[in-house]
């Protein structure tokens, strides 16, 4: 796992899967995680490394419902989970799926933890709205489409976007089940003036972008969306994206959206 400090009040640490991204907020003496990286022993040396960088954690977020953003409570078990309202009623929907997916994926990989994942209701946000840190705030911001729940973070005082599964450098964007293809251009362009004011825009996989590279990110991810509606499985692929797993992805947007 990698960690980087994009500002002296946020830290990304990115997962050796998927570049899964985690990020750390500070507030004088109060740090948010959120979401966060996937391995056991990523997800163990957490708590040190934050601790030692003066980074108290407080709390976690989660920017949607997917499972591999949600393995924060296995690193600091005592501390409660914020989300959006509507990942709060996506996670209340489908009880145990997180746990599902995870046990999954750690079979597949062969992969041991020492306690399962608990996940106690979560605390719904209001999104669009605020949340306090310390005495600062977080601005909270809808973000769905890749699902059908989600938020996108803002730190105004540093300049930073947290934009869950959106403006991936490593990964095509994803309609997954729940989300929709009309749903993640809408949020693209909500997200579109933050990116332009943002000095640095953490993405959800992939890590952290500046504000030029991201903007650039997203007009691929328009241009690749308006495509897909128009042309289905011979829309391009965004030319640094064009791996066989992202063919395999894009092959699933084709089924969903009907193209
Ligand atoms: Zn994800």
């Amino acid at each position: 796992m990698r960690a980087v400090s994009v500002h002296p009040d946020v830290i990304v640490a990115t997962s050796r899967v998927w570049q899964t991204t985690c990020t750390a907020v500070r507030a004088g003496t109060e740090a948010f995680m959120i979401d966060s990286p996937v391995y056991p022993d990523e997800l163990e040396v957490l708590p040190t490394l934050l601790a030692q960088a003066g980074f108290p954690v407080a709390g976690l977020l989660a920017t949607h419902g997917d499972w591999d953003h949600l393995l924060g409570r296995l690193a600091f078990p005592e501390a409660s989970l914020g989300c959006a309202e509507t990942t709060a009623a996506r996670l209340a929907a489908e009880p145990g799926a997180a746990q599902r997916e995870l046990r999954g994926f750690d079979q597949q990989h062969y992969v041991e933890r020492e306690r399962p994942l608990s996940l106690p209701g979560a605390q719904a946000l209001p999104v669009p709205g605020h949340c306090a840190l310390g005495e600062r705030e977080l601005d909270l911001h809808p973000a769905d489409g890749h699902t059908q729940d989600g938020m996108a973070i803002v730190v105004p005082w540093a300049g930073v976007l947290v934009c869950g599964d959106y403006l991936s450098p490593v990964e095509i964007p994803m309609i997954s089940p729940g989300g929709s293809l009309d749903g993640y251009l809408a949020t693209l362009e909500r997200l579109r003036p933050l990116v332009e004011r943002a000095a640095a825009v953490i993405a959800g996989h992939g890590g952290a972008l500046d504000g030029p590279r991201a903007l650039a990110v997203l007009r691929e991810d328009v241009a690749y969306l308006e495509a897909l509606r128009r042309d289905g499985d011979a829309a391009p692929l965004p030319l640094a994206r064009r791996t066989a797993e992202q063919r395999r992805i894009h092959g699933e947007n084709v089924a969903r959206v009907g193209g």
